[in-house]
């Protein structure tokens, strides 16, 4: 479809702005709403309805219901595989409409929504439903007489919390496992794009998915999301957000029913230039992507560039000329576009803020700088040079700027790159074998790429060390993570 095919379907595109609670929509028990920001334009999208302590009550309890009654654990692992299928052959049906609800709502490239979050939703849920029946308990060897297995069951009521960063795809590396395994879920959407979330509960239950596995509660993190983290029927929180939230989640938990809490949270990943790297030009491309794609606004982004002082002036300069070929600012809706607004407002002021402070401590601005010349909350791509106590460089900016940080010796690049509170993710740029595995083992990060950067797919256990945080997405372990152990021990001797 053209730029032009897009701006009219989004003229005539239905927006649900209602909670989803037991297999329909509902309005807010207390009638509240917020608005939902078109970030290209600054238009109200809808005013969603607000979720408050008493929709989560109300969510939650239709949750427990589905889960004391059986309806969906009961289920053959097969006939749940089912739905889950269905679930993405829907997701598939309705990809257009998703992406243009995602590209209104947080601004990202509707070519992106296509290529990149659509796929891989769809790739998730399958990958979820293909697991459900190849996960198997085991019989233990034990002394004659005794008969020993250890069963994998579902947890219960699960609560997710997400954020806006990829909507849909974060929601989903939660909900896909989640669901697989047999639990029911209470899903918190991030408040500054909710909307395709909202479609996909309505989805599931199209495909056959009982009322009231699957809710979603729109609202406000510390109205709506707080008393989810508080809940005492809610047996496990699967969050992905900020490390300043994350840390909350963990105190709500033991001011409740010290329910688990699983943790995807920030990062300021480093990529790592040695100087006898490959290919320059294959590299530069990946620091590029790695730091503009979404705007920036991505968990593991190479945020930090460490590059080996010999390499430092090409790489610069050769990383200028490759980011305008490759990100221009322009509409979302446009299929060229590659680069759209940030996520909101607040959130643009923030990044400028940060860019603002780089230039206050004495980093380098090196490209940057200048005004987009469109409306929405756009900031052009920008890149610093400085060193590694910079606040740009310690703190998550989760916006398109990177510092690039010059050292001399392997031993100081690995310094530099472990000298963060956070360890999601790494790479390593050599054509030295020897070294990538030494350095592969000594990097802080729960993903280490070499010689790429950003790739993977559901086999990959996505997650981080250090306040990154505490659990990992995608992968079998996360369908394992929420399902818990139980012993049977039988005497028959
Ligand atoms: P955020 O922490 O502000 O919000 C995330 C979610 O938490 C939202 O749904 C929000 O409503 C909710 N929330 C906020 N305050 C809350 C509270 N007091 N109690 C309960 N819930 C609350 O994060 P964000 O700005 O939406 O997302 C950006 C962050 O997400 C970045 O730090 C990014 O690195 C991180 N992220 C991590 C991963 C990963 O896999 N590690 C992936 C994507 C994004």
């Amino acid at each position: 479809m053209t730029h032009q095919d897009w701006l009219r379907k989004a003229q005539t595109l239905h927006i649900e702005s209602r909670l989803f609670i037991e297999g329909r929509y509902v309005d807010a028990l207390g009638g509240g709403s917020f608005d939902c920001i078109n970030p290209s334009t600054g238009a109200v999208l809808a005013r969603v309805a607000q979720g408050e302590a008493q929709d989560i009550d109300a969510a939650v309890a239709s949750a427990l219901a589905a889960w004391n009654d059986r309806r969906w654990r009961r289920l053959a692992p097969r006939e749940r595989m089912q739905v889950m299928n269905r679930w993405a052959d829907l997701v598939e049906q309705h990809a257009d409409e998703l992406a243009l609800l995602e590209t209104l709502d947080m601004g990202k490239p509707i070519s992106d929504m296509l290529n990149i979050d659509l796929p891989e939703v769809l790739r998730t849920i399958r990958y979820f439903a293909e697991c459900i029946d190849k996960v198997e308990g085991a019989v233990t060897h034990t002394a004659p007489g005794s008969l020993h297995m250890i069963l994998h069951e579902p947890l219960g009521v699960v609560g997710a919390i997400t954020p806006w960063n990829y909507p849909m795809l974060m929601a989903v590396w939660k909900l896909a496992p989640i669901l697989a395994a047999g639990n029911c879920v209470v899903l918190k959407p991030a408040e500054q794009a909710p909307l395709t979330c909202t479609r996909l509960a309505a989805l599931f239950v199209e495909a056959g998915g009982p009322a009231g596995v699957f809710n979603l509660v729109n609202g406000l993190g510390p109205e709506a999301g707080r008393a989810l983290a508080l809940h005492p029927d809610v047996i496990k929180l699967s969050f992905t957000g900020s490390t300043r939230v994350g840390k909350l989640l963990m105190g709500y938990a033991g001011q409740s029913n010290m329910k688990r809490v699983a943790l995807e949270t920030g990062g300021k990943s480093p990529q790592i230039f040695m100087p006898d790297l490959y290919d320059l030009d294959a590299a530069v491309d990946r620091a590029v992507g790695g730091i503009f794609d979404n705007a920036g606004q991505v968990c593991n982004a190479g945020s930090r560039l460490l590059v080996h002082r010999d390499l430092q002036d090409a790489f610069i300069a050769k990383f200028i000329a490759r980011t305008q070929v490759l990100y221009q600012p322009g509409d979302p809706l446009d299929p060229a576009t590659t680069l759209g607004p940030l996520a909101s407002q607040p959130h643009q002021r923030k990044v400028l803020a940060d860019i603002a402070r780089g230039q206050a401590e004495g980093a380098q601005m090196v490209m940057g700088g200048t005004q987009v010349a469109l409306p929405g909350t756009y900031v052009p791509p920008t890149l610093f040079v400085g060193h590694n106590r910079m606040a740009i460089a310690q703190e998550e900016i989760f916006g398109p700027v990177a510092t690039l940080i010059p050292f001399d010796t392997e031993a100081e690049a690995i310094a530099l790159a472990n000298d963060s509170v956070y360890g999601l993710a790494a790479a390593v740029w050599t054509r030295d074998l020897h070294q990538a595995h030494r350095m592969v083992g000594a990097l802080e990060a729960g993903v280490v790429w070499v010689n790429c950067f950003g790739d993977g797919d559901m086999t990959q256990p996505f997650g981080g060390y250090k306040q990154s945080g505490n659990s990992r997405d995608k992968h079998v372990d996360s369908l394992l993570s929420y399902m818990q152990t139980k012993s049977a021990w039988f005497q028959v001797g």
